[in-house]
């Protein structure tokens, strides 16, 4: 007897954690230290949790034993509820939904909404989730694209060229992964209005909106229209950085009478997972209302600003490469220049690096990107760590032919 996946599963896609993941195992196990620079989880790079969250969530652990409301722990609810009504949403705490992560949650969403081949419009490139979510659901994905001549923001006009009458819905990522964009807010007041013309839920991920560099600011999608069903989904993973916790929330605003019957399925799939895990539901009140910001890792002279800056000029000066300057979010979103390095398969590039190098980023195609030209890179390392790595693509570069 033979036990085969799902065909369910054959178009689905997610290359984050895929293949060349073995690879880098097969590497450690044989003695050999590999970078991993694939996934964002702050943790692996010498980022604490904050004090507080983990005091809390200690103190509470005795009492964080039983299975909670499907939809979460009413403390950590209000504490989220206060935290979109502090910028003029109307959110009540039966708006909130917890999770194990924002990541369950979109899983949730989705699975609810869609019917076989309805359509969603989720950027490309995106963060993969989305698309293998949608198309597990029996959906269809739909990329818009997202300029790279134009910081990365949204084509509007692409995106209303992909809008059909199977269209149910619109994924924004912002600040996105894995560009580093943040949109302003005549891109997202586009996107909603693209919405509002066709009857869209807008699906709003905004798990990096406090993780801004610059002059960035974070224009939530939801707070722009209160006249459309908007869920935006957020969580404690990168801005607490206690991505293992897994906790998230997910958020619906505006005519909440025209989603009834889809907010009956939301809360159904909420239930039969039963809740998310109540310990680290506990630590999202400490977390929300407490001191800990990341502002001062993000601020010019903190941790994260630099490691951005670094990353940034350090691709930059290799001969070839561009990328635009990430503007929130943990991620560069580099390009390869075909006319300098053709590369024709950008999964055997991030093996070959790996191999060579020992060094692990994600190709362009695995964030759904349509060409072989490009790579993501976290900026979570050290800047040290960082320039190490990043001198090291540039001399793998310089003799790489495919
Ligand atoms: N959304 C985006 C854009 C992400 O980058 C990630 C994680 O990298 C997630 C969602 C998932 O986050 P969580 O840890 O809350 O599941």
């Amino acid at each position: 007897m033979e036990f085969r996946q799902s065909s369910k599963l054959s178009e689905v896609c997610y290359e984050i954690r895929g293949p060349v993941i073995e690879h880098a195992n097969a590497l450690e196990e044989a003695g050999h230290s590999v970078l991993r620079l694939n996934t964002g989880n702050p943790a692996l790079f010498g980022f604490e949790a904050p004090e507080e969250i983990l005091q809390d969530m200690i103190r509470m652990l005795p009492r964080a034993h039983g299975y909670t409301d499907s939809r979460g722990v009413l403390s950590a609810r209000r504490a989220v509820a206060q935290r979109y009504q502090a910028l003029g949403m109307e959110v009540d705490v039966d708006d909130v939904f917890l999770g194990n992560g924002v990541s369950e949650l979109v899983s949730m969403a989705v699975t609810a909404l869609l019917e076989d081949g309805d359509e969603v419009l989720i950027p490309a490139p995106d963060f993969p989730l989305w698309t293998a979510v949608t198309t597990l659901a029996g959906g269809k994905a739909v990329h818009y694209l997202c300029d790279e001549q134009a910081d990365w923001y949204p084509d509007l006009d692409d995106m209303a060229s992909k809008i059909t009458d199977r269209t149910k819905a619109v994924v924004i990522i912002n600040p996105n992964n894995p560009t580093g964009a943040v949109y302003p807010k005549e891109i997202v007041e586009g996107i909603l209005d693209l919405a509002r013309r066709h009857g869209l839920m807008v699906l709003a991920d905004e798990i990096y909106d406090q993780i801004l560099y610059d002059d960035a600011v974070h224009h939530s999608a939801a707070a722009l229209a209160p006249d459309l069903v908007v869920l935006t989904f957020c969580g404690l993973s990168k801005t607490y950085r206690v991505a293992g916790f897994r906790s998230g929330w997910l958020v619906v605003t505006g005519p909440k009478q025209h989603a009834k019957n889809y907010l009956e399925g939301l809360t159904m799939l909420a239930s039969m997972r039963l809740c998310a895990n109540a310990p680290a539901q506990y630590a999202i009140q400490a977390a929300l209302g407490g001191r800990q910001s990341i502002h001062e890792l993000t601020a010019p002279g903190g941790r994260l600003h630099e490691q951005r800056d670094t990353a940034w000029r350090m691709l930059n000066d290799i001969p070839g490469v561009s990328c635009v300057k990430p503007k929130g979010a943990l991620y560069a979103f580099p390009r390869i220049d075909p006319a300098v390095h053709k590369i024709h398969d950008d999964e055997k590039f991030v093996l070959d690096l790996l191999l060579r190098e020992k060094i692990q980023v994600v190709q362009g195609t695995g964030f759904n990107w349509p060409t072989t030209d490009h790579f993501r890179i976290l900026t979570l390392p050290h800047a040290d760590v960082l320039e190490t790595a990043i001198g090291r693509i540039g001399r793998f570069l310089s003799g790489y032919r495919q």
